[in-house]
């Protein structure tokens, strides 16, 4: 009985989450939102530096995000949080805690998971592999945020030094820039063996 992996990276507002999502519900495989991971690590961290995270229990419940059991769905989806999550996840440690967890839920079962590490350093070995992109103003135009705000975190997760955010060299790049959804969903599906 083998297990697959479709790991799909890239940077804010290229639509990681609902092509994910969609991928994931196409196929019948669990979806694994690992930024949510950064930003309910952000909020455990807020005011509180000295959180171990691996003492920390992050959990999904449907599409509900809980931090050691709390319902933080909606507080980490603030622009803070998100800009909080960024800058937690320049640190080492704070990136080896998450990827453990990671790796212990993708151990079993189907999954589709998003974030910027996937497939190069959460699951190089990841069956299939994308990286999906939009052109910065699209992904500005998106999240709803000025284009300087989705550029400066592209440099601070491209820059750091602790698995900087880049494509694998054998992911498949999808521009999403101005395709619909559904089209990007059934690239994607088509890149997955059955
Ligand atoms: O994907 P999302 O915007 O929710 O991620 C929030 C932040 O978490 C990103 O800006 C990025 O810095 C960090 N992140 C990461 N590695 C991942 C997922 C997210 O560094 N696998």
């Amino acid at each position: 009985m083998g297990s697959m992996l479709v790991a799909i990276d890239g940077p804010a507002g290229a639509g990681k989450s609902t092509v994910a999502r969609a991928v994931a519900e196409a196929l019948g495989f669990t979806y694994l939102d690992t930024g949510a991971m950064y930003r309910a690590a952000a909020l455990a961290r807020a005011g509180r530096a000295e959180v171990d995270l691996a003492q920390v229990e992050i959990a999904f419940a449907g599409d509900r995000v809980l931090l050691d059991g709390e319902d933080v769905s909606v507080a980490i989806r603030t622009p803070e949080a998100s800009q909080a999550a960024s800058r937690l996840a320049t640190d080492p440690a704070v990136r080896e805690a998450l990827v453990a967890k990671q790796r212990a839920l993708i151990a079993g079962g189907d999954w589709v998971a998003e974030g910027r590490d996937i497939g190069t350093v959460v699951a190089p070995d990841a069956e299939v592999k994308v990286w999906l992109t939009a052109a910065a103003e699209e992904r500005a135009r998106r999240r709803e945020i000025p284009v300087a705000e989705i550029v400066e975190r592209d440099e601070r997760d491209a820059g750091r030094a602790a698995a900087p955010m880049v494509a694998a060299a054998d992911a498949v790049e999808v521009d999403t820039t101005g395709l619909p959804v559904t089209a990007v969903v059934l690239r994607i599906v088509g890149l997955v063996p059955r």
